[in-house]
């Protein structure tokens, strides 16, 4: 028995030292992406249930990496925000977003288009400029773009960060909050932040079979009636999932079941199917 421990304890460490290993290149790797244009956009659908059209797109960073593949945002933006990176990383983001949202346009598809932002970025004093410059430089009407925030905003300085959507939200640019319902004090930020869409969290979309999820839900939507926010479900995987958004009063949905994130020539295919 003492043999097996010791043998364990030996693969944690192998492992951590592995993980550590694999944190200090993609962060190293992290510094010339940007520049040797690995990282590219998917966009997922936003699909209106009642109007059975689509509503939007939500772009999603992926990063190509020379030697380790296509590696997920969940490991690499946190890298990103500890290191400075996501600032330029969101910008280009922002841009690159913008010229397939304009591009789309000029195709006679409508739809606005969300980029998530990371708290990050409200630390820098130029972000409402960063927005904006982006948006002309891609030749966008601001009115198409929406922002993406978490409920992680709290621990900041919270009155700053008011005072940045503000500013932002006049030149015409949404906000929506994303994962709903899974931070804290979610409730006591839709007063205070100024607000276009609430984005309600997958947890919630995976456990609408438990009648007190059901219960919550409900009067999460029904608050955002009140508020005159928008109410996007998130995590969408089948026709059950619809069934029960759509009998608590949500039709707009985001998920695996109407599309996956895809890359520009799979979203040529996806749209062709539904004659969009
Ligand atoms: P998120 O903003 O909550 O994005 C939704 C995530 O859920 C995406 O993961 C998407 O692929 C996944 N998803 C969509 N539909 C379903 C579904 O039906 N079932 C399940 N199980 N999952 C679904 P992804 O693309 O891996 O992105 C992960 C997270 O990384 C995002 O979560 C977002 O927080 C962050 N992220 C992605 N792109 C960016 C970016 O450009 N900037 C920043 N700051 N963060 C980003
Ligand atoms: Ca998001
Ligand atoms: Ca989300
Ligand atoms: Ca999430």
């Amino acid at each position: 028995a003492k043999g097996a421990g010791k043998n364990q304890y030996c693969v944690y460490s192998e492992d951590m030292g592995f993980q550590e290993l694999r944190k200090m290149e993609l962060e190293k790797d992290l510094y010339l992406a940007l520049d040797n244009e690995q990282f590219y956009l998917v966009y997922q659908p936003r699909w209106n249930v009642k109007e059975n059209g689509l509503a939007g797109w939500e772009a999603l960073i992926r990063w190509n990496h020379p030697r380790l593949g296509v590696i997920s945002p969940y490991e690499f933006i946190p890298i990103a925000e500890e290191t400075g990176l996501i600032v330029p990383i969101t910008r280009w983001t922002l841009k690159q977003a913008s010229l397939q949202c304009r591009e789309w346009h000029s195709r006679g598809v409508k739809q606005p288009v969300s980029v998530n932002l990371s708290v990050r970025l409200f630390q820098t004093e130029s972000l409402q400029e960063m927005v904006q410059s982006t948006l002309k430089e891609a030749d966008l009407d601001p009115l198409w773009m929406e922002l993406e925030i978490t409920e992680s905003m709290v621990l900041h300085d919270i009155h700053e960060i008011i005072a940045q959507v503000e500013s932002i939200r006049s030149m015409g640019v949404k906000f929506a909050m994303d994962d709903f319902g899974t931070g804290y004090s979610s409730i006591g930020l839709l007063d205070r932040i100024p607000l276009d869409t609430l984005k309600l969290d997958r947890l919630f979309t995976n456990n609408l079979e438990i009648p007190t999820k059901r219960g919550i839900i409900s009067a999460i939507i029904m608050m955002a009636e009140n508020l005159e926010l928008e109410i996007v479900a998130e995590g969408v995987e089948n026709q059950e999932h619809v069934d029960f958004l759509m009998q608590l009063g949500c039709h707009v949905m985001q998920g695996y079941y109407y599309g996956r994130p895809m890359g520009i020539e799979e979203i040529e295919e996806w749209m062709k199917q539904r004659s969009i």
